[in-house]
């Protein structure tokens, strides 16, 4: 499998040459070349694997350059029930990802169970395995330089703890956070990760990174890299999860599954339009969008225009506040009929303009031929699904799962199973459930006393220099 780019100017490379890397050289994003296509014979011997082996069937064909019993002891050291259990020991851990009933044809697929609590464990633990054994095989290293607001940093933190190789520098706005967030990445000691709390908002942080790597010459120097989300081994992680929760409730193999996808940067999503392109047989994707409804106003009438930073909202659902969605090029590319320079053009609009708008063809499209819905809810939809889902299931749900069941109820039809995907535990976003319940959520037991364990981080003002100057120290000696 070789790898291009969505705008068309890069030659074909392999898996590991597109792994480190953030943009195609031209400002695109890398996707594979095409998609591996499963007959429903495959499927049908795909459904009874566990996760470890089912992972390995859906991530080898799009990887051809570490060799198979490498990638498969990668991918069996990655998903194991300890890492994907936080201290539960529930029988049902062992499913990695298990899928629970709500009611008849209503579920919840489970993925906030890594270390982090939230699904981007499931990508972020296979790609710090990835990057150190290629990084390892090459004789590299890299520096992830990165700046969150809360659920990116503490993933990628967690799966990069301790890893040869590697070091990582996380920006987070100080005193911003929450409380359980900040311990969740303070509390961390390991050698080669270091908490940058910079006196100012979540934009400055992203604007030193910004900042960064423009730098040429700092960026080489240094061997800046990065894990957000347009990263293509998060992405192909995350197809697996589809599959898994495909078959665990299909009756027979073949028949029709909505999954509902709580959506910020149409990462999560984009895998499950993979896995449909793979041929697994997902009738809708939904993608489910809070106040921050530019995804929303994409699917209805296939008009994107990303928004400023202050026509965004902040939400009860933080990490779906996006002003762009920087996957959404990889489908759009696909919608176009992977036309690069059709797709370029859009994206200069995109880039230099307000953005784009498809005609009526290509919008009709969407929905027709890729499967795809949208909805919108708010701060109130939130509370009101927090309640519904307690009161008549017993079930607590966090504020972007919570946005996930408020469209589910809006696109639900008979006799198609539907899939929630969980996004995140409800103790990240303690507040919102507070206010909900009048209680607080529950606490897996290993993240009892958290807030009381030593915290460590480094205060430096908003400023690209001092943050440079900060890597160049413990780089240099
Ligand atoms: C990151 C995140 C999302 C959004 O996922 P995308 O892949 O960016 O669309 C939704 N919910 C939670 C809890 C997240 O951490």
């Amino acid at each position: 499998m070789k790898y291009i780019s969505t705008r068309g100017g890069m030659p074909p490379k392999s898996f590991c040459e597109i792994l480190l890397g953030g943009l195609a050289p031209d400002g695109g994003l890398t996707i594979a070349e095409s998609y591996p296509q499963l007959s429903t014979a495959d499927l049908a011997e795909m459904a009874q694997l566990n996760y470890r082996d089912l992972a390995f069937k859906v991530i080898a064909p799009f990887v051809d350059d570490i060799p198979a019993a490498d990638l498969k002891a990668l991918i069996d050291k990655t998903y194991t029930a300890a890492v994907y259990c936080n201290g539960r020991t529930d029988s049902d851990m062992e499913a990695i990802t298990p899928v629970r009933e709500l009611e008849a044809g209503l579920y919840i697929q489970e993925l906030s169970n890594g270390p982090t609590l939230a699904f981007k464990d499931m990508a972020m633990q296979l790609l710090g395995n990835l990057f150190e054994y290629v990084l390892a095989r090459e004789g590299k290293e890299i520096n992830i330089v990165g700046a969150t607001s809360g659920d990116t940093g503490s993933a990628a933190e967690y799966a990069m703890r301790g890893k040869q190789g590697v070091n990582v520098f996380m920006l987070s706005p100080h005193g911003k956070m929450s409380p359980f967030q900040r311990a969740q990445m303070m509390s961390l000691q390991d050698a080669n990760i270091f908490n940058l709390a910079i006196t100012s908002m979540f934009d400055d942080c992203q604007d030193i990174v910004k900042a960064i790597n423009n730098d040429a010459e700092f960026k080489a120097k240094y061997k800046v890299g990065a894990v957000n989300s347009i990263n293509w081994g998060r992405v192909i992680a995350q197809v697996v999860y589809y599959f898994k929760g495909y078959f665990a409730v299909a009756k027979q193999v073949g028949d029709p599954v909505d999954f509902v996808v709580p959506s910020g940067n149409f990462g999560n999503v984009c895998a499950g339009h993979i896995a449909r392109q793979m041929g697994l047989p997902i009738r809708k994707l939904v993608v489910a969008t809070n106040e921050n409804d530019v995804l929303d106003e994409f699917f209805r009438t296939g008009s994107y225009r990303p928004r400023g930073l202050d026509q965004t909202f902040e939400t009860s659902s933080p990490s779906m506040d996006i002003t762009k969605a920087s996957n959404l090029e990889r489908f759009v590319f696909d919608l176009v009929g992977r036309d690069g320079a059709k797709l370029a053009a859009l994206w200069q609009q995109v880039d230099k303009g307000p953005g784009f708008q498809l005609s009526a063809e290509e919008t009709q499209r969407m929905s027709e031929q890729f499967g795809f819905v949208s909805t919108r809810s708010t701060h109130a939809d939130r509370l009101a699904s927090i309640r519904e889902v307690f009161e008549k299931y017993g079930v607590m749900i966090d504020t972007h799962t919570a946005d996930g069941y408020t469209g589910a109820k809006q696109v639900r039809e008979a006799g198609v199973p539907l899939v929630i995907l969980e996004t995140a535990l409800p103790i990240k976003f303690e507040a919102t459930v507070r206010e909900a319940l009048g209680r607080d959520p529950d606490r897996p037991a290993s993240f009892v006393g958290l807030e009381d364990l030593p915290q460590r981080c480094e205060v430096l003002p908003a400023d690209a220099e001092a943050v440079k100057a900060f890597i160049r120290k413990l780089i240099d000696g």
